[in-house]
């Protein structure tokens, strides 16, 4: 082999046809590269990690993660970062999320780097919310335009799903005029009252708080509500109520009527509302009313939920749209409000409602629950957002 300016001769031997032939190296030799064409490897270090994530928002407060003391440690082995990042519970249906945001983060302040997340505990316990007793972090209500859409239904799954990611949750049951939580969950018996004449819920397993009216009449007894009545029963059920300390109290609202949206809407605050319907037309209208009954007694918008859309058919696999699909969707963009996500018709569903076990379809049944699982998340996604744009005043417990 003999070197040439820009090359190498290369001498067959035996074959002098080829020898002599001038090959020339497809790439220059890499220490002869021109910078920009060198792999951009930055030299990772825990400052180039902390900085790229120290102002990302927290999802429960929207405050940078460095200041609320969640960036716990930081180990960096040449090209991989070992990061522990403390969550509330509160947030913990976020953790995936708030993995890949990290990641593509620091990823593009060191490129090829190498990110792991472990997830602590970070412990925030919530403050006193209103006037009341309450201690929760985020109060959501349900609602629809009218009754038989699912209502009840998605309000026991939210709150069944936040609890199985992990966080605190308070399930109260305010549709007075036919509470059917009981009758989802499989709940049955009455409330105590302590000595220092506070309410004892029932609960689910034991770390799910359930109130409703349920509990306190016979099934088959009718309630004719007066508005003090009203008013009085749900300030109980919630300040009067041993809740404990909660990240998420989720309230299954009346279909249609005010009267209980502005008694909640006065007592606390409250962060955001659901509304579920079905994809049909008239159903939508029924919606419609609703977003603007929320509206009108300042209640802000978390997003609609489309129920019953789409059929699949277990025994042909076929997907029949029997109320219409996308209907929601559609009526949301117009309304400005987000979509939080579609439920199909499930008979697992159906059934289990019917048997009192909707919490273990949630628990187990990983067809059954995905689409609720999307919903959660999107409804969390959703409270992160607003935190982030509107960071709120971390205020200390109340002791
Ligand atoms: P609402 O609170 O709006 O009156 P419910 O949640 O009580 O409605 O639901 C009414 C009935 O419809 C219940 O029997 C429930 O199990 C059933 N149901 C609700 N959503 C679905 C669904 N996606 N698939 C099948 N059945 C459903």
């Amino acid at each position: 082999m003999r070197e040439a300016a820009s090359g190498y001769y290369i001498d067959f031997p035996g074959n002098a046809a080829a020898s002599g032939l001038l090959i020339l190296p497809l790439f220059p030799a890499i220490e002869t590269l021109p910078q920009r064409h060198k792999p951009n490897m930055t030299n990772l270090t825990p400052e180039i990690v902390r900085n790229a994530i120290s102002d990302h928002p927290d999802p429960e407060t929207g405050r940078g993660l460095d200041s609320m003391g969640q960036i716990k440690d930081i180990v960096v082995d040449q090209n991989h970062a070992a990061l522990t990042v403390g969550l509330t519970s509160h947030s913990a249906p976020m953790a995936d999320e708030l993995s890949d945001a990290l990641e593509s983060k620091i990823v593009a302040a060191a490129p090829g780097s190498k990110v792991t997340i472990t997830y602590v505990d970070h412990p925030r316990p919530p403050a006193r919310i209103g006037q009341i007793a309450l201690k929760a972090k985020s109060v959501i209500v349900v609602g629809s335009g009218k009754g038989g859409v699912g209502k009840s239904t998605v309000a026991a799954s939210l709150a069944l799903t936040l609890r199985r990611y992990g966080a605190k949750v308070g399930l109260m049951d305010a549709d007075v005029y036919g509470p059917s939580i009981p009758q989802l969950l499989g709940l049955s018996g009455r409330p105590a009252v302590t000595a220092q004449k506070r309410i004892e819920p029932v609960k689910l397993g034991d770390d799910l708080p359930v109130m409703s009216m349920g509990f306190l009449v016979e099934p088959d007894q009718a309630v004719i509500w007066r508005g003090p009545m009203l008013h009085g029963s749900i300030n109980q059920f919630l300040g009067d109520t041993e809740w404990g300390d909660l990240d998420y109290l989720v309230i299954d609202m009346p279909p249609g009527t005010g009267d209980v949206a502005l008694t909640l809407s006065q007592a606390l605050p409250l962060a955001g509302a659901v509304i579920v319907c079905t994809p049909q037309e008239v159903a939508l209208l029924d919606a419609i009313k609703a977003v603007s009954m929320f509206r009108k007694v300042e209640i802000p918008i978390l997003g609609m939920v489309e129920n019953m859309s789409g059929f699949q058919c277990p025994d042909c696999g076929k997907t029949y749209d029997i109320f219409g699909k996308g209907g929601a969707r559609q009526k949301a963009e117009e309304l400005n409000i987000p979509f939080l996500g579609g439920l199909p018709i499930d008979i697992t569903l159906r059934k289990a409602g019917d048997e009192g076990k909707l919490a273990d379809v949630i628990q187990s049944d990983d067809a059954s629950r995905a689409p609720f699982d999307a919903i959660c998340k999107a409804v969390v996604r959703e409270l992160a957002m607003r935190a982030a744009n509107q960071p709120t005043k971390v205020s200390l417990p109340t002791l």
